[in-house]
């Protein structure tokens, strides 16, 4: 079931607080209250797919090749790259990021990433198939020199040509960002430019280990600004180690000073593979040293009134865009219509036909496997009818509406009877509601949204490690 949400955060904030070290941070990290449920455990919150990662298994990754010799698929695809170099590793980062790698062993990994492209271009499934969406993700994509960038992504479009693209989304961290460089991404044909400024505080810059000051993120945006990329994204956590209350009202005043076109918000999560959750248990602590999920949510609530109050409409739970007319998510909202998406590098995910897979995650054997022609995929899990429409539910929840009539179209079933009984449940303590076609969710509900999408999970599915 799903835990009393209480008004009251039980991790207070700490004004002022103004640790030196993480350690420190970490050691001064309260007590779990009486509510466990409410203060920043270890562990992922976001639920970014369905069925959970964990049940994808290794037995299944041979059946992405048949998939992938059989008809051509007609589904809208996306091309995905992940590059997962950094400067530095955050301390809240759980992704596979290499830090330590010289300039020959990133041009030997993009050209593994070309071969595994080429492999795919190959076969019947992709034949001939325009993306209608390219990421490139990470990791830090502005990281690669405009040397390497370009090689990669000429590349690239010579064997899936981005001319009918309606987005090419680039994700920067800002301290990697020169004017040349950003020149260049510009002229790549870049649409979205998510910019990585997380927070405009030093101190908490510094503290959770993000490699960019403030000086370095306000040039950056000045220029992408000047260069008239036609969506500027500023992404920002809630809650980052030594965040108050005081300082994250200046982070949403700042974002909105720059009117970017959208604006990502995310609630701070610490993940088992942090470097705050290893400092965590060398301490003995149970809470993350950050604010509890209801200071977070009130303060995601302060920042979505904010930004509406300027102009902005929320149009999921973690975005906010300045003309939604004009400014789409066309990654995000393909995806969670079941989108294909050919996903190359390393540890990325993809999806052909209802069959997920997860590449390799470590680089060695990532490149083996390409340097042996094979194709580096780990894992996989074939969904069947109901899961995909499972996923296509929950997944496009996360918008914050939803139609009866999209799932009776496209599935022929209709979800207010399949999910009766977790919508009721959801709807008597008030984070939805059901008027006739239409599924919404309150603004409580929103904030909330990743807890709240375990209600309808499969029961073998619920209570999975989401890794
Ligand atoms: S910049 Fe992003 S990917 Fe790189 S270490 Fe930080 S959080 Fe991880």
């Amino acid at each position: 079931m799903v835990p009393d949400p209480s008004p009251v955060d039980a991790v207070p904030d700490r004004p002022g607080a103004q640790h030196a070290s993480l350690g420190d941070a970490v050691r001064g990290a309260p007590s779990p209250s009486a509510d466990p449920d409410e203060a920043t455990g270890a562990g992922n919150y976001f639920v970014a797919n369905y069925p959970p990662f964990s049940f994808w298994q290794r037995e299944q990754a041979g059946r992405v090749e048949s998939v992938l010799e059989g008809p051509r698929g007609e589904a809208d695809l996306g091309v995905y790259f992940h590059i997962p170099f950094c400067r530095k590793r955050c301390h809240f980062c759980y992704f596979r990021v290499y830090t330590d790698r010289n300039a020959a062993e990133i041009n030997g990994y993009l050209q593994a990433g070309l071969r595994e492209f080429r492999l795919y271009a190959g076969k019947t499934y992709l034949a001939g198939r325009k993306p209608k969406f390219v990421y490139f993700g990470g990791g830090t994509p502005s990281y690669l020199s405009v040397a390497q960038l370009t090689e990669l992504t000429t590349g690239m479009r010579d064997l899936f040509p981005w001319d009918e693209a309606e987005e090419v989304a680039f994700e920067a961290e800002p301290g990697t960002l020169t004017e040349k460089k950003l020149e260049a991404i510009r002229n790549l044909g870049i649409t979205r430019l998510s910019l990585g400024v997380e927070n405009f505080d030093d101190h908490i810059l510094e503290l959770n280990g993000r490699a960019h000051r403030s000086k370095e993120l306000h040039r950056a945006i000045a220029v992408a600004k000047e260069l008239a990329f036609p969506q500027i994204n500023i992404d920002l956590i809630a809650g980052m180690v030594d965040e108050t209350e005081e300082n994250w009202k200046r982070c949403v005043e700042q974002a909105i000073a720059y009117q970017p076109e959208s604006v990502t918000i995310y609630q701070m999560e610490v993940p088992y593979n942090t470097t705050i959750y290893q400092e965590m248990k060398a301490a003995g602590q149970l809470t993350a040293p950050v604010a509890g999920w209801a200071t977070k949510r009130q303060w995601v609530s302060y920042a979505f009134d904010a930004f509406e109050a300027a102009g902005y409409t929320v149009t999921s739970a973690t975005t906010v865009v300045k003309d939604p007319a004009k400014t789409k998510f066309v990654y995000r909202d393909s995806l969670w219509a079941g989108a294909d998406l050919l996903s190359a590098g390393v540890a990325s995910f993809g999806h052909f036909a209802g069959m997920h897979y997860q590449n390799n995650a470590d680089i060695g054997p990532y490149m083996m496997a390409l340097d042996e022609g094979k194709l580096p995929v780990y894992r996989a899990y074939q969904t069947n009818a109901d899961e995909r429409l499972l996923r296509e539910f929950i997944l496009r929840l996360k918008l914050g509406r939803v139609t009866a009539s999209y799932y009776l179209a496209k599935y022929g079933v209709d979800p207010r009877e399949r999910f009766a009984q977790p919508l009721a449940y959801l709807q008597s303590e008030g984070f939805l509601s059901l008027a006739g076609d239409e599924i919404s969710l309150s603004r409580e509900g929103l904030l909330q949204v990743d807890r709240l999408l375990h209600e309808f999970f499969l029961p073998q599915h619920r209570h999975a490690r989401y890794t």
